[in-house]
Formats: structure tokens, sequence, C-alpha cells
């Protein structure tokens, strides 16, 4: 495949309404006209996705996975078909494929599905044609012939996948801020704009709660080595580039001189944790495996760990974990058969559980950060629940009311505040 290929995504606010899609058709023509083959995946429409979800709840408290993926993968080929539209309009042949048509594998695991293999024969062969082609994102086909969805944010990944395999210059997804910033624009507004994140950092800021890149498409990324340029659909400005380390750090180090304390990268956050607690776990060989198997059986994603040391030897230990808050009732009913047989005295779930994370690879080298983290929060009167960390992360468990306070305070102590500062459209509001 020639190299002048480019991929570009388009989130859900970038096409909620005909005037953005016209808008995005301009955008896409341009590329085209620039002389490169253009792939373009786009999202649902707005909040087509919450819509969809809230319609199959209101039918049945349980939807099954199956229909679930079914409903929720249209919303992307409603935008699809609409985008080709208008493509057409502009006086260029394009063809919208659904994620099935584009030869998007994934396995079977239903609203959650993983890409095994990215079969772009048809792509190709309508690039060949000079077609511009569009591909609705967040779905693929499983190894079942069925139709399966990618998770929240997902066409992230569809964007990333079609990358690696059609083998683009760059991976571009264009969503409703600049770029990645030092922290969600819409809790800190003094947040600025990254130019160059590498692979990593973004991993640990995807994985953290900064929803502006899905994490496993940082993952596709790294692994296939495609370079990822986020940026907004809404001005034309350069956005932030996500490559590998050796390259961000070049970068990085030329911007150190005009930037302050490049200790931290980012500071991120999320609101929907939730805290389990089993209290009174047989201090022996084997339970914690019994546990975390019951939990992963149920494809429940375990974050944070806690066991307690108990008082004595063979006296029962205490045990907490984070899980995503829409998981809770998941982990609660996978546990059950698993409290009853090791004789767990009581399971707890506080459903109000939020996080925030610092980030920056220049804590490798620099002691200290956790206990400024901590003193920072601590000032703040916000009381750390659960601590984890990594090589370049320092992630606190706090009470979800108090994660904006936290974040904005960290986010100053680390001398991140920025002067270009930008309003998001739709202001942080529904802080539910
Ligand atoms: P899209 O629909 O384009 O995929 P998303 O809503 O998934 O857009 O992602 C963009 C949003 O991510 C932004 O509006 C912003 O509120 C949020 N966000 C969270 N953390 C960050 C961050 N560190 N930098 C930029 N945006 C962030
Ligand atoms: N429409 C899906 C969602 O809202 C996928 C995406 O936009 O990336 O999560
Ligand atoms: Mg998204």
């Amino acid at each position: 495949m020639s190299s002048d290929t480019v991929v570009m995504k388009f989130g859900g606010t970038s096409v909620a309404d005909a005037e953005r899609i016209r808008s995005a058709a301009k955008r896409i023509v341009a590329k085209r006209e620039a002389g490169q083959r253009v792939v373009v995946v786009l999202s649902a429409r707005g909040k087509e996705t919450d819509r969809l979800i809230a319609d199959a709840y209101e039918i049945s408290e349980r939807p099954a996975p199956r229909e679930m993926d079914m409903l929720l993968s249209t919303g992307e080929r409603v935008s699809c078909a609409l985008a080709a539209m208008a493509i057409n309009d502009l006086g260029h042949e394009a063809i919208s494929l659904t994620g099935s048509q584009a030869g998007i594998v994934t396995d079977t695991s239903h609203t959650k599905a993983r890409i095994l293999d990215v079969r772009a024969d048809r792509i190709v062969e309508a690039l060949d044609q000079d077609r511009i082609v569009l591909v609705a994102g967040f779905q693929g086909v499983s190894t079942a012939k069925d139709v399966t969805t990618l998770g929240r944010g997902g066409s992230d990944t569809t964007a990333v996948a079609l990358a690696a395999a059609v083998e683009a210059d760059v991976c571009e997804i264009y969503t409703d801020v600049p770029g990645v910033f030092t922290s969600d624009p819409r809790i800190e507004p003094h947040a600025r704009k990254i130019d160059v994140v590498s692979y990593e950092e973004m991993l640990e800021m995807s994985a953290s709660g900064a929803g502006v890149l899905q994490l496993r498409s940082v993952e596709y990324a790294r692994n296939h080595g495609v370079r990822i340029h986020c940026r907004s659909s809404f001005d034309p400005g350069d956005g932030t580039w996500v490559v590998p380390e050796s390259e961000a750090a070049a970068a990085q180090q030329s911007q150190e001189q005009s930037v302050e304390n490049p200790l931290i990268t980012a500071v991120t956050h999320s609101t929907v944790e939730a805290r389990v607690t089993l209290i009174g776990v047989p201090d022996t060989p084997g339970a914690a495996g019994k546990i975390a198997g019951a939990l992963a059986d149920a494809r429940v994603n375990v974050d944070m760990i806690i066991q307690n040391e108990p008082p004595q030897d063979d006296t029962p230990a205490d045990m907490s974990f984070t899980v995503p808050r829409d998981d809770a009732q998941a982990a609660e009913e996978a546990l059950a058969p698993v409290v009853a047989e090791l004789g767990i005295k009581a399971l707890r779930t506080d459903p109000d559980m939020g996080k925030v994370s610092v980030i920056g690879a220049g804590m490798r080298t620099h002691p200290g950060v956790a206990a400024k983290v901590f003193r920072v929060l601590g000032e703040e009167g916000i009381n750390i629940e659960m601590i984890s960390t990594s090589p370049i992360k320092i992630s606190c468990v706090v009470a979800r009311d108090r994660v904006p306070d936290a974040v904005r305070a960290l986010h100053g102590a680390f001398g991140l505040t920025g002067e270009d500062t930008i309003r998001p459209e739709e202001p942080f509001g529904q802080f539910t």
C-alpha cells in the first residue's frame, strides 16, 4: 500500500447535526483533493449511543448483550451513510461500510469485543477505485459471525486498527477539543494542550480516565507503531501527536526551555469507580485467586486491590478493590458463590468513588512526587482511600464529589496551568 493514505476519525460531537456532517465532509474532501487516499471512521451522532442504551433499558432490565450490539451498532451506520451522501454532493465518490463489511473481525465478547484481525481488502479495492471509504466505527463481526461493539469510545480503536491495516501515515482523531490536554478541560479550564506525548504516558492517561482516546486505541497504536494526531474538528490548528517515547522525549526536551516544571505531564480523573470490600477473608493460600478468578470469569475489570495484614496469623483479612461502577453489580453476583464457599463475613459496595491520577515519565527519575500528591490532597482536606502506582503514575481513590477539587489542586501544584485556556462547548455540567 502506498504511504499517502490517511485515516480520519470524527467523534460524535463532530457529526452531531447536518451542518457538522457537511463541514466534516468538506474537510475529508479537501484531504482527497490534496492527493491523499482517505479512509474515514465515524462515531454515532451526538449522544445517539447513550439514547440507544436508554432505549434498551426502557424495554428490558437485562438486555441480551448480542441484541445490545445489534442495536448500538446502528448509530455509526447512520453517520456513515449520511456523510457519504454529503461527500457525493461535493462531487466525490464515497462508499459507506459497516464494521463487518470493512473486515473488522473481533472476539465474541459482546459490548466489549477486541479486534482480532482486519481484512482490509474491500477498503483497499475501494481506495484503488478512487473512492473515499467511510467505515462505521465501534463495531465488527465476531468469529461466530455476530455483530459486536468495541466498548465506549471504541471508534478510536477502529480508526487505529484501520490505520495499521492500510499502513496509513497517520491516524487523525478529530474531536471536540483541540487535542490532549494536561487535564480534562471540562474540569480544569486552565488545562494546556500537550503538543507531543508518548504512547506510554498516553496509555496511563487513557487507563486512568482521559476519555479523549480509548485505552485500546492507544495500545493498538503502540503495538503497531501507528502515529496518532488528536485534533479539533472545528479549527485547523495542530493538535497532539501520540508517538514513540524517544520521539516524544526529544520534542519535550526542546519544549522544556519554555515550559516550567516538566515533571508531570497530566492530571487525569475518573468519576465512575465503585469500591467493593470483602470483610473477613480467610488468610489462606488460594483465597485471592478464587476471588480474582470469579471476577475475571465475569469479565469484570478490577483496578486497584488492597489487602490488609490481619492482626495475627490465621485471623481473617479484609480485601478491597475498585471496579467500574457499571460492573459493580456483576462483581457482586460473581462473588456471591465465593463469599459462601470461603465463609467471607460480608461484602460491601461503595458506588460513589472517584480517582485522580498524576502521570509523567519524569517521575521515574525524580523522587518525592508521591509525597507532594499526598500533601496537596491533604491540604485540600481530601481523604485518600486507596493508592496505586506505576513507574510513571500515581493514582488515589477519593470520594467522587471531591474529584474536581483534587484535579484542580494537583494541576496547579505541579505547575501545569497554562495561559491558552479553552472553554469546551458543553460545560462540565452534569456531574452526576
Ligand atoms: P469524541 O466524541 O470526539 O470521541 P470524547 O467525548 O470521547 O469525544 O472525547 C473528548 C472529550 O474528552 C473532551 O470533550 C474532554 O472533555 C474529554 N477529556 C478528558 N480528559 C481529557 C484530556 N486530558 N484532554 C482532552 N480532553 C479530555
Ligand atoms: N458511539 C460510541 C460511544 O459513544 C463509540 C464512539 O463514539 O467511539 O461510545
Ligand atoms: Mg471518544
